[in-house]
Formats: C-alpha cells, sequence, structure tokens
C-alpha cells in the first residue's frame, strides 16, 4: 500500500480500497444531510462502496446502506449513487 493513499473499507464486500476507488457517502451529523462524495468541507459519518455495479447493487439490497445511514429508503438517494458509477 502506498504511504500518501488514503484506504478505505467497503461496506458491502469489506474489502479495502484505496480512496479514489469507493463512493464516499457523507451524512452530516446535526443537519442529516447527505453528500456522496463531498468535499472537505462537509462533515459527517462516512460510509464507503466500491464504485462497481455489484457493490452498489447489494448495498441496496435489504435496504443494507439505509440501514447503516440510519435512513429510510431513498429512491433519490439511490439514483445519485447510480450516477456516479455512470461518470
Ligand atoms: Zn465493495
Amino acid at each position: 500500500m502506498l504511504e500518501n493513499e488514503i484506504y478505505r473499507k467497503c461496506i458491502v464486500c469489506n474489502k479495502i480500497k484505496s480512496r479514489s476507488s469507493l463512493i464516499k457517502i457523507t451524512r452530516n451529523k446535526s443537519t442529516g444531510e447527505i453528500k456522496i462524495n463531498p468535499d472537505s468541507k462537509f462533515f459527517g459519518r462516512s460510509t464507503y462502496i466500491c464504485k462497481s455495479e455489484e457493490c452498489v447493487n447489494n448495498a441496496f439490497k435489504k435496504g443494507k446502506l439505509f440501514k447503516i445511514l440510519h435512513l429510510a429508503p431513498d429512491e433519490i438517494l439511490k439514483e445519485k449513487i447510480r450516477a456516479v458509477l455512470e461518470k
């Protein structure tokens, strides 16, 4: 592993990957606002998922991601996450 790279764990496959190959989903604790790949000014609890169709699909199975984020299932958020994959 390179020293200057940030590694995080995917919540779906539990593999440690470099930050650039993951989707970061951050929830602001006080406002509850969710941001995908936020800039460094947005603070909160972050969750990471691989930038892969498989992990994104599995993250939505049985509402796994929403449980982790303590959210009700949110179709708009799902679409935003899927949109990251298409980039
Ligand atoms: Zn994964």
